[in-house]
């Protein structure tokens, strides 16, 4: 579907919603009709409110007091409308069209119900990883690190975790394990996502959080008071200046790079070896 089309089709579905609340209001004052009632009873109900309405001109109420003039009187022709019968009236449209709204609508709630299934599996392994693997089994690395080379491209525990939560749980969703369990694929997707999370990293002994510790460069990351050093040097890719705790050592032209260049270097020259972790 193209992108535009799509678009339109949230679009609709956000207003056929609010159409159906606006075309709910007179109903439920007027009458226990239920939303399915046809529409000149939702109108007549409507237009009875109005008449007794604060929102009516001066001039248009001249017959009745406010709150007293409610028994159906019938509205002047030439009377303003009331605002929320302007949006009513602009916003009417016929059944099909109101069909396609609603399957617009449905759409949305598929991809947007799908996709929270991701987002919640992400959320729990980022914060098992910090809350479990980091201060309670200190096999994750206390210091966050995002330099090239000092990662390894794929590290088993989250890809594990966040794959086997979401897959599983976005499963379970479409029917896939039967209509029983696809209420409860939101919870699949956290529970897995936090038993994984710290198993994985069990499993895998925190071996592949840090490719190594050593950045090459002889000053140290944090200055004495803990902060990051302020200290700058040149990037020999850029040649623009960087603090301290975005540079890397460049081996192979016994130079200093920046974290945005090393991730953008395609032949990997400016990347470090892999060495041991101490
Ligand atoms: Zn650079
Ligand atoms: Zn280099």
């Amino acid at each position: 579907m193209p992108r535009s089309s799509l678009l339109a089709h949230i679009l609709q579905g956000i207003f056929a919603d609010r159409q159906s609340k606006l075309q709910e209001v007179p109903a439920g004052q007027g009458s226990a009709s239920s939303g399915s009632a046809p529409v000149p009873e939702k109108r007549e109900g409507l237009q009875r409110r109005w008449a007794g309405s604060p929102w009516r001109t001066a001039g248009t109420r001249a017959r009745g007091t406010w709150g007293a003039g409610g028994g159906g009187q019938a509205r002047d022709s030439d009377s303003p409308l009331h605002p929320q019968e302007q949006v009513h009236r602009s916003t009417r449209s016929s059944p099909p069209v109101h069909r396609t709204r609603e399957a617009g609508g449905e759409a949305v709630n598929d991809i947007l119900g799908f996709y929270s299934n991701c987002a919640i599996a992400w959320v729990v392994t980022v914060a098992t990883d910090i809350g479990i693997n980091k201060y309670l089994l200190k096999l994750s690395p206390l210091q966050p690190e995002f330099r090239r080379g000092m990662l390894y491209a794929v590290n088993p525990v989250g890809v594990v975790a966040f794959v086997a939560a979401s897959g599983l749980s976005i499963a379970m969703y479409f029917h896939a394990l039967g209509d029983t369990f696809q209420p409860y694929s939101p919870v699949a997707a956290a529970v897995i996502a936090f038993v994984l999370t710290p198993l994985m990293a069990i499993i895998t002994k925190g071996k592949y959080y840090l490719r190594r510790t050593d950045d090459g460069i002889n000053e140290p990351l944090l200055d004495g008071d803990g902060n990051p050093s302020a200290l700058t040097y040149d990037c020999h890719v850029c040649r623009q200046e960087f603090e301290r705790p975005d540079m890397t050592a460049c081996l192979t032209h016994d130079a200093t790079v920046c974290s945005l260049c090393l991730s953008t270097d395609k032949t990997a020259d400016h990347v470090l070896s892999p060495a041991p972790t101490t």
